[in-house]
Protein backbone atom coordinates (compact mmCIF):
# COMPACT_ATOMS: atom_id res chain seq x y z
CA UNK A 1 0.00 0.00 0.00
CA UNK A 2 1.60 3.45 -0.88
CA UNK A 3 2.07 5.46 2.05
CA UNK A 4 1.17 9.37 2.47
CA UNK A 5 3.22 11.81 3.77
CA UNK A 6 2.05 14.43 6.13
CA UNK A 7 2.43 17.03 3.35
CA UNK A 8 -1.13 16.01 2.27
CA UNK A 9 -2.87 16.28 5.42
CA UNK A 10 -4.92 19.93 5.47
CA UNK A 11 -3.74 22.20 8.11
CA UNK A 12 -6.78 23.88 10.30
CA UNK A 13 -9.48 25.78 8.90
CA UNK A 14 -12.59 25.44 6.78
CA UNK A 15 -13.31 21.24 6.45
CA UNK A 16 -16.39 21.94 3.66
CA UNK A 17 -18.57 19.32 3.78
CA UNK A 18 -15.87 16.61 4.94
CA UNK A 19 -16.22 16.52 9.21
CA UNK A 20 -13.27 16.95 11.44
CA UNK A 21 -13.29 12.75 11.35
CA UNK A 22 -14.72 10.27 10.20
CA UNK A 23 -14.32 6.69 10.70
CA UNK A 24 -15.84 4.65 7.64
CA UNK A 25 -16.30 1.17 7.21
CA UNK A 26 -13.53 0.26 9.55
CA UNK A 27 -12.74 -3.09 10.01
CA UNK A 28 -10.64 -4.86 12.86
CA UNK A 29 -9.54 -8.11 13.32
CA UNK A 30 -6.68 -9.79 15.58
CA UNK A 31 -5.13 -13.67 14.61
CA UNK A 32 -4.95 -15.17 18.00
CA UNK A 33 -4.56 -19.27 18.67
CA UNK A 34 -7.60 -19.73 19.38
CA UNK A 35 -8.71 -18.37 15.39
CA UNK A 36 -9.74 -14.58 13.76
CA UNK A 37 -11.70 -12.22 15.75
CA UNK A 38 -13.35 -9.74 14.39
CA UNK A 39 -13.54 -6.83 16.82
CA UNK A 40 -15.03 -4.39 14.72
CA UNK A 41 -17.19 -4.97 11.56
CA UNK A 42 -17.97 -1.89 9.30
CA UNK A 43 -18.02 0.71 11.59
CA UNK A 44 -18.92 4.37 10.30
CA UNK A 45 -18.99 7.57 12.96
CA UNK A 46 -18.28 10.91 12.39
CA UNK A 47 -17.32 14.15 14.39
CA UNK A 48 -17.14 17.85 13.88
CA UNK A 49 -15.35 20.82 15.87
CA UNK A 50 -16.92 21.38 18.81
CA UNK A 51 -18.36 18.11 18.74
CA UNK A 52 -19.06 15.63 20.95
CA UNK A 53 -19.70 12.06 20.17
CA UNK A 54 -20.29 9.04 22.85
CA UNK A 55 -19.53 5.42 21.44
CA UNK A 56 -21.11 3.51 24.32
CA UNK A 57 -20.94 -0.71 24.89
CA UNK A 58 -19.88 -3.12 26.95
CA UNK A 59 -16.70 -4.16 27.29
CA UNK A 60 -15.56 -6.40 23.89
CA UNK A 61 -17.87 -4.51 21.77
CA UNK A 62 -15.09 -3.22 19.79
CA UNK A 63 -15.38 0.49 20.95
CA UNK A 64 -11.67 0.63 22.07
CA UNK A 65 -9.98 -0.99 19.15
CA UNK A 66 -11.83 1.46 16.92
CA UNK A 67 -10.07 4.62 19.35
CA UNK A 68 -6.90 2.71 19.01
CA UNK A 69 -7.18 2.16 14.91
CA UNK A 70 -7.98 5.62 15.20
CA UNK A 71 -4.90 6.88 16.79
CA UNK A 72 -2.49 4.28 14.88
CA UNK A 73 -1.94 2.15 18.17
CA UNK A 74 -3.05 -1.02 17.44
CA UNK A 75 -0.27 -3.67 17.53
CA UNK A 76 0.15 -4.70 13.70
CA UNK A 77 0.56 -8.06 13.88
CA UNK A 78 -1.37 -9.77 15.54
CA UNK A 79 -4.13 -6.73 14.52
CA UNK A 80 -5.02 -5.96 10.56
CA UNK A 81 -7.30 -3.66 8.88
CA UNK A 82 -8.84 -5.48 6.21
CA UNK A 83 -11.24 -2.93 5.24
CA UNK A 84 -12.14 0.72 6.11
CA UNK A 85 -10.96 4.65 6.50
CA UNK A 86 -10.16 6.70 8.99
CA UNK A 87 -10.36 10.07 7.38
CA UNK A 88 -9.26 13.14 9.35
CA UNK A 89 -10.06 16.66 7.78
CA UNK A 90 -10.22 14.64 4.62
CA UNK A 91 -6.94 12.47 5.01
CA UNK A 92 -6.93 8.60 5.98
CA UNK A 93 -4.82 8.57 8.72
CA UNK A 94 -4.31 4.52 7.70
CA UNK A 95 -2.53 5.49 4.49
CA UNK A 96 -0.01 7.81 6.43
CA UNK A 97 3.56 6.92 6.86
CA UNK A 98 4.28 5.66 10.43
CA UNK A 99 6.81 9.38 10.64
CA UNK A 100 3.50 11.56 9.48
CA UNK A 101 1.19 9.43 11.65
CA UNK A 102 3.71 10.02 15.06
CA UNK A 103 2.93 13.70 14.21
CA UNK A 104 -0.74 13.70 13.93
CA UNK A 105 -0.83 11.37 17.12
CA UNK A 106 -0.76 13.61 20.34
CA UNK A 107 -0.36 16.69 18.09
CA UNK A 108 -3.75 17.23 16.15
CA UNK A 109 -5.18 14.13 17.69
CA UNK A 110 -4.97 13.35 21.48
CA UNK A 111 -6.23 10.85 23.87
CA UNK A 112 -6.49 10.21 27.31
CA UNK A 113 -6.91 6.98 28.53
CA UNK A 114 -8.61 4.86 31.53
CA UNK A 115 -6.52 4.30 33.83
CA UNK A 116 -3.70 7.49 34.99
CA UNK A 117 -1.79 5.46 37.35
CA UNK A 118 -0.63 2.83 34.34
CA UNK A 119 -0.30 5.56 31.50
CA UNK A 120 1.67 8.36 33.69
CA UNK A 121 5.54 6.98 34.33
CA UNK A 122 5.79 6.06 38.25
CA UNK A 123 9.80 6.97 38.03
CA UNK A 124 9.39 10.60 36.57
CA UNK A 125 7.73 13.82 38.00
CA UNK A 126 4.53 15.05 36.99
CA UNK A 127 6.00 18.57 35.69
CA UNK A 128 8.42 16.65 33.78
CA UNK A 129 6.25 14.43 32.33
CA UNK A 130 4.24 17.45 31.20
CA UNK A 131 7.05 19.64 30.17
CA UNK A 132 8.43 16.61 27.85
CA UNK A 133 5.58 17.33 25.37
CA UNK A 134 6.53 21.29 24.86
CA UNK A 135 10.79 19.80 24.71
CA UNK A 136 10.04 17.05 22.18
CA UNK A 137 7.18 18.48 19.85
CA UNK A 138 7.57 22.17 20.07
CA UNK A 139 11.40 22.43 21.03
CA UNK A 140 10.96 24.27 24.11
CA UNK A 141 13.86 24.54 26.88
CA UNK A 142 13.51 22.96 30.10
CA UNK A 143 12.86 25.74 32.26
CA UNK A 144 9.93 26.88 29.41
CA UNK A 145 8.51 23.52 29.61
CA UNK A 146 8.48 23.29 33.15
CA UNK A 147 6.85 27.47 33.23
CA UNK A 148 4.22 25.87 30.50
CA UNK A 149 3.04 23.10 32.97
CA UNK A 150 2.34 24.87 35.85
CA UNK A 151 -0.04 26.68 33.30
CA UNK A 152 -1.63 23.42 32.10
CA UNK A 153 -1.99 22.18 35.85
CA UNK A 154 -3.48 25.24 37.04
CA UNK A 155 -6.11 25.02 33.69
CA UNK A 156 -7.18 21.63 34.63
CA UNK A 157 -7.71 22.56 38.68
CA UNK A 158 -4.97 21.01 40.17
CA UNK A 159 -4.27 22.90 43.72
CA UNK A 160 -1.21 24.38 44.70
CA UNK A 161 0.21 23.32 41.26
CA UNK A 162 3.43 25.58 41.16
CA UNK A 163 4.51 23.38 44.47
CA UNK A 164 3.25 20.26 42.89
CA UNK A 165 5.50 20.39 39.73
CA UNK A 166 7.53 17.97 41.46
CA UNK A 167 5.69 15.68 42.70
CA UNK A 168 5.76 11.93 41.43
CA UNK A 169 2.22 10.50 39.99
CA UNK A 170 1.55 8.20 42.81
CA UNK A 171 1.36 11.17 45.02
CA UNK A 172 -1.43 13.03 43.75
CA UNK A 173 -5.05 11.11 44.18
CA UNK A 174 -6.63 9.16 41.39
CA UNK A 175 -9.16 12.39 40.30
CA UNK A 176 -5.84 14.37 40.48
CA UNK A 177 -3.92 11.82 38.09
CA UNK A 178 -6.58 11.93 35.40
CA UNK A 179 -6.34 15.80 35.53
CA UNK A 180 -2.51 15.29 34.87
CA UNK A 181 -3.89 13.03 31.63
CA UNK A 182 -6.23 15.69 30.64
CA UNK A 183 -3.48 18.54 31.15
CA UNK A 184 -0.95 16.43 29.27
CA UNK A 185 -3.38 15.21 26.31
CA UNK A 186 -4.63 19.10 25.67
CA UNK A 187 -0.48 20.44 25.94
CA UNK A 188 -0.50 20.25 22.16
CA UNK A 189 -3.87 21.78 21.61
CA UNK A 190 -5.15 19.01 19.13
CA UNK A 191 -8.08 19.29 17.48
CA UNK A 192 -9.74 15.64 18.53
CA UNK A 193 -9.86 14.40 21.75
CA UNK A 194 -10.07 10.77 22.67
CA UNK A 195 -11.35 10.32 26.11
CA UNK A 196 -11.45 6.36 26.96
CA UNK A 197 -13.34 5.42 29.94
CA UNK A 198 -11.96 8.87 31.74
CA UNK A 199 -13.81 8.12 34.59
CA UNK A 200 -14.41 4.79 35.25
CA UNK A 201 -11.88 4.38 38.18
CA UNK A 202 -13.42 7.24 40.03
CA UNK A 203 -16.01 8.00 42.21
CA UNK A 204 -19.35 9.74 41.45
CA UNK A 205 -18.51 13.17 42.78
CA UNK A 206 -15.23 13.17 40.94
CA UNK A 207 -16.46 11.83 37.78
CA UNK A 208 -18.62 14.57 37.55
CA UNK A 209 -16.13 16.94 38.10
CA UNK A 210 -13.64 15.63 35.03
CA UNK A 211 -16.74 15.50 33.04
CA UNK A 212 -17.52 19.56 33.38
CA UNK A 213 -13.90 19.82 32.82
CA UNK A 214 -13.45 18.04 29.54
CA UNK A 215 -16.82 19.96 28.57
CA UNK A 216 -15.33 23.50 29.94
CA UNK A 217 -11.87 22.25 28.20
CA UNK A 218 -13.65 21.72 24.55
CA UNK A 219 -16.27 24.66 24.73
CA UNK A 220 -13.12 26.89 25.16
CA UNK A 221 -10.79 25.25 21.93
CA UNK A 222 -13.40 24.11 20.10
CA UNK A 223 -12.18 20.57 19.97
CA UNK A 224 -14.03 17.28 18.61
CA UNK A 225 -14.60 14.73 21.47
CA UNK A 226 -15.15 11.14 21.14
CA UNK A 227 -16.15 10.01 24.91
CA UNK A 228 -16.05 6.20 25.15
CA UNK A 229 -17.79 4.34 28.15
CA UNK A 230 -19.78 1.73 29.10
CA UNK A 231 -22.25 3.81 30.93
CA UNK A 232 -24.96 5.95 29.59
CA UNK A 233 -25.53 7.61 32.39
CA UNK A 234 -22.25 9.78 32.38
CA UNK A 235 -23.43 11.61 28.45
CA UNK A 236 -26.27 12.82 28.65
CA UNK A 237 -24.94 16.04 29.74
CA UNK A 238 -21.67 16.02 27.19
CA UNK A 239 -22.77 14.49 24.26
CA UNK A 240 -24.26 15.60 21.64
CA UNK A 241 -24.42 11.94 19.43
CA UNK A 242 -24.04 8.61 20.73
CA UNK A 243 -23.23 5.66 18.42
CA UNK A 244 -24.19 2.33 20.33
CA UNK A 245 -21.88 -0.68 19.44
CA UNK A 246 -22.80 -4.12 20.17
CA UNK A 247 -20.30 -7.20 18.83
CA UNK A 248 -17.90 -5.18 16.74
CA UNK A 249 -20.91 -2.73 15.08
CA UNK A 250 -22.95 -0.06 15.91
CA UNK A 251 -26.80 -1.00 16.38
CA UNK A 252 -27.75 2.56 16.98
CA UNK A 253 -27.17 5.79 16.24
CA UNK A 254 -28.92 8.92 17.09
CA UNK A 255 -28.69 12.62 18.88
CA UNK A 256 -28.18 12.52 22.38
CA UNK A 257 -32.44 13.56 22.37
CA UNK A 258 -33.45 10.64 20.43
CA UNK A 259 -32.03 8.05 22.45
CA UNK A 260 -33.01 9.36 25.84
CA UNK A 261 -36.36 9.99 24.99
CA UNK A 262 -37.47 6.67 22.69
CA UNK A 263 -34.35 4.23 21.82
CA UNK A 264 -34.74 2.17 18.57
CA UNK A 265 -32.61 -0.48 19.30
CA UNK A 266 -33.56 -2.94 22.33
CA UNK A 267 -29.49 -3.08 23.36
CA UNK A 268 -30.07 0.40 24.12
CA UNK A 269 -32.94 0.55 26.05
CA UNK A 270 -31.68 -2.02 27.83
CA UNK A 271 -28.65 0.06 29.14
CA UNK A 272 -31.14 2.77 29.40
CA UNK A 273 -33.50 0.74 32.04
CA UNK A 274 -29.75 -0.09 33.66
CA UNK A 275 -29.08 3.22 34.70
CA UNK A 276 -29.68 3.90 38.39
CA UNK A 277 -32.92 6.20 38.77
CA UNK A 278 -33.67 8.53 42.56
CA UNK A 279 -37.09 7.80 41.87
CA UNK A 280 -36.97 4.51 41.93
CA UNK A 281 -35.25 3.52 44.75
CA UNK A 282 -35.53 0.34 46.35
CA UNK A 283 -36.86 -1.59 43.66
CA UNK A 284 -34.69 -4.00 41.80
CA UNK A 285 -32.24 -2.60 39.28
CA UNK A 286 -32.74 -3.61 35.63
CA UNK A 287 -29.74 -5.52 34.31
CA UNK A 288 -29.83 -6.88 30.39
CA UNK A 289 -30.17 -10.75 30.65
CA UNK A 290 -26.94 -12.48 29.73
CA UNK A 291 -23.16 -12.08 28.47
CA UNK A 292 -21.86 -10.28 25.81
CA UNK A 293 -21.31 -12.21 22.75
CA UNK A 294 -18.36 -14.44 22.18
CA UNK A 295 -16.29 -12.54 19.56
CA UNK A 296 -14.99 -16.03 18.27
CA UNK A 297 -18.19 -17.60 18.33
CA UNK A 298 -20.43 -15.01 17.39
CA UNK A 299 -24.39 -15.87 17.51
CA UNK A 300 -25.89 -16.30 14.14
CA UNK A 301 -28.12 -13.57 12.76
CA UNK A 302 -28.52 -10.87 15.24
CA UNK A 303 -25.51 -10.90 17.89
CA UNK A 304 -27.51 -9.84 20.30
CA UNK A 305 -30.49 -12.49 19.79
CA UNK A 306 -30.09 -14.68 22.79
CA UNK A 307 -30.88 -11.55 25.12
CA UNK A 308 -32.93 -9.75 23.27
CA UNK A 309 -36.56 -9.62 25.03
CA UNK A 310 -37.76 -8.33 21.43
CA UNK A 311 -36.79 -11.62 19.49
CA UNK A 312 -38.35 -12.80 16.40
CA UNK A 313 -37.62 -16.07 14.26
CA UNK A 314 -35.70 -14.53 11.58
CA UNK A 315 -33.73 -12.81 14.15
CA UNK A 316 -31.68 -15.91 14.71
CA UNK A 317 -30.94 -16.51 11.15
CA UNK A 318 -30.81 -12.79 9.61
CA UNK A 319 -28.39 -10.32 10.23
CA UNK A 320 -30.11 -6.57 10.66
CA UNK A 321 -29.24 -4.05 8.21
CA UNK A 322 -28.86 -0.41 10.17
CA UNK A 323 -32.20 0.82 8.77
CA UNK A 324 -32.17 4.41 7.97
CA UNK A 325 -35.12 5.69 10.50
CA UNK A 326 -34.27 9.49 9.82
CA UNK A 327 -30.96 11.46 8.40
CA UNK A 328 -29.54 11.34 11.64
CA UNK A 329 -30.56 8.63 13.04
CA UNK A 330 -29.95 4.76 12.53
CA UNK A 331 -31.19 1.51 14.04
CA UNK A 332 -29.53 -2.17 13.12
CA UNK A 333 -32.93 -4.12 14.47
CA UNK A 334 -35.49 -5.79 12.26
CA UNK A 335 -38.20 -4.71 14.57
CA UNK A 336 -36.96 -0.95 15.54
CA UNK A 337 -40.12 0.11 14.75
CA UNK A 338 -41.72 -1.62 17.81
CA UNK A 339 -39.21 -0.40 19.95
CA UNK A 340 -39.31 2.55 19.09
CA UNK A 341 -43.44 3.00 19.63
CA UNK A 342 -42.43 0.97 23.33
CA UNK A 343 -44.41 -1.95 22.11
CA UNK A 344 -44.70 -4.39 25.80
CA UNK A 345 -42.06 -7.58 25.25
FE1 LIG B 1 -33.73 -8.10 19.03
FE2 LIG B 1 -34.27 -9.11 16.64
FE3 LIG B 1 -33.87 -6.52 16.93
FE4 LIG B 1 -31.85 -8.22 17.16
S1 LIG B 1 -33.03 -7.83 15.31
S2 LIG B 1 -32.26 -6.52 18.46
S3 LIG B 1 -32.85 -9.94 18.17
S4 LIG B 1 -35.54 -7.73 17.80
Amino acid sequence: MRKTSLDTLPAEGGLGNEPLLAVDNLHVEFATRAGLVRAVNGVSYSLNPGETVAVLGESGSGKSVTAQAIMGILDMPPARIPQGEVRFRGTDLLKLSEEARTQVRGQRIAMIFQDALSALNPVFTVGWQISEMFRVHRGMSKRDGMKKAVELMDKVRIPAAKQRINDYPHQFSGGMRQRIMIAMSIALDPEVLIADEPTTALDVTVQAQIMELLAELQRESNMGMILITHDLGVVADVADKIAVMYGGRIVENASVHDIYKSPAHPYTKGLLESIPRVDLKGQELYAIKGLPPNLLDMPTGCAFHPRCPYRQDNCVTDVPPLHEISGTRNSACHYWREVLDGDQR
